[in-house]
């Protein structure tokens, strides 16, 4: 018998809802030039509920307690006292998620023994010490793929809040007010702009692809080209540095993963670069930002909104200053955990526990780390030294 312990978010402060706003979802296959969905031999959810806080379990109670499993779900996370430092000891799975992220430190992982496997439902593991997982001989998987359009849906959803004012303009509604005047005294139209993604993975990449019909100039910056028939395809200009990208773009977009290269990479320093009045969208990570940079440039008008769903720590306190700087349209970080991708990364947690338990191999795409190394998509996107720093 194994014990798994489930970190989720909380429920809705209403409860969860008895009756949801669509019936169903669309039926997706593959994803946009990927693998296919997660394909679990069974699943005990319906697929469009809410799966990621404390009520949903991930769907995966039936399953584990089926198979002679001990199945502990809390959002409990933070602090000495918390529901998970107390489990933690004998807990052989770890699941948790970004949005509301166990920061599986050295320090948790010395303290349970057991534990053989962190499954991050979502992407990105950064809030995992790789290193000490290395160390431990833990394996670290995370469900690739089931929420890069999410985000990038979310990047167009946010690039066009920001540009057209509509954050404001909807405040003027909800008062009761018909301020035409003061809801456009900051809005424009998108198109014509030049737009640049700091990283041209799964998520800039797919963010390139949902722009190109509003007739941009797209921009993209990353570490390696992208093949040259695709450039041509989408009309990018490709930048070897953010300096380059974010002076002349007026809307930058970050979707690369945070490691020591990344992290604080938009700071009071290079904001200068950036052309007055640009749009910033985060969805990547918050500490890619330095926090007062941001908000300073807010002030000033260098940048003329910032936009995103991630922050650090998360969750962010009340006093953070990015919920109280001018022109920004932040949300809590849901753009990756839409009841739609929910249903994909419930389901691709489900397959990779059945993998573990049947000891069959989980996917290389799902993997980070496995047998004391970087392994799969991990061995790609990280160091062990950068996840160190990063979930600290
Ligand atoms: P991918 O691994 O597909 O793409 C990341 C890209 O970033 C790669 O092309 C990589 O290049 C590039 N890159 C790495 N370092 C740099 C650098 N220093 N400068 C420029 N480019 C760099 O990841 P995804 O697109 O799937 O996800 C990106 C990030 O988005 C995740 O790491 C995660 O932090 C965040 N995310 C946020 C979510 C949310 O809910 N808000 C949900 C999902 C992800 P190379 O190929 O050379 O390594």
């Amino acid at each position: 018998m194994s014990k798994i312990i489930c970190v989720l978010y909380d429920d809705p402060v209403t409860g969860c809802p008895d009756r949801y706003a669509r019936g169903d979802l669309p039926n997706i296959d593959r994803y946009p030039d990927g693998p296919t969905l997660p394909t679990p031999k069974g699943i005990d959810f319906e697929p469009g509920t809410l799966l990621g806080s404390v009520s949903g379990e991930r769907g995966l109670r039936k399953y584990l307690e089926a198979n002679g499993h001990e199945f502990v779900v809390t959002s409990s996370k933070d602090g000495a006292d918390s529901v998970l430092d107390r489990e933690l000891h004998d807990a052989e799975i770890v699941v948790s998620q970004p949005f509301w992220p166990a920061y599986m430190t050295e320090e948790r992982i010395a303290k349970a023994p057991k534990l053989k496997l962190i499954v991050t439902a979502g992407i990105g593991s950064d809030h995992t010490d790789l290193k000490a997982a290395v160390d431990h001989d833990i394996t670290v998987a995370e469900v690739t793929c089931c929420n890069s359009n999410s985000v990038a849906e979310h990047v167009v959803m946010m690039a066009l809040a920001l540009v057209r004012n509509y954050l404001p303009s909807y405040q003027w509604v909800l008062k009761g007010g018909w301020n035409i005047a003061d809801c456009v005294a900051r809005s424009y139209d998108l198109e014509g702009m030049n737009v640049g993604t700091v990283a041209a993975g799964r998520i800039g990449l797919r963010v390139l692809r949902l722009l190109k019909p509003f007739d941009l100039k797209l921009h993209y910056m990353d570490r390696h080209r992208l093949p040259e028939a695709l450039e041509k395809e989408l009309g990018l200009t490709y930048h070897a540095s953010l300096k380059s990208l974010s002076s002349v773009c007026d809307v930058v977009t970050l979707n690369c993963p945070l490691h020591p290269e990344t992290e604080n990479m938009v700071n009071a320093q290079s904001l200068k670069d950036f052309k007055r009045g640009a749009y910033l969208i985060n969805t990547a990570r918050g500490k890619l930002c330095d926090t007062d940079a941001v908000a300073a440039a807010l002030e000033s008008g260098r940048l003329a909104g910032y936009a995103g769903d991630v922050w650090y720590p998360q969750p962010a306190p009340a006093d953070h200053v990015w919920r109280s700087m001018p022109h920004h349209g932040m949300t809590p970080h849901i753009s990756g955990t839409s009841l739609s991708a929910q249903t994909r990364y419930a389901a691709g947690t489900r397959e990779i526990l059945e993998c573990y338990f049947e000891n069959r191999p989980i996917r290389d795409e799902y993997l980070i780390v496995q047998g004391g190394k970087l392994a799969g998509v991990g061995a790609h996107s990280y160091s062990v030294s950068e996840a160190s720093k990063a979930a600290s």
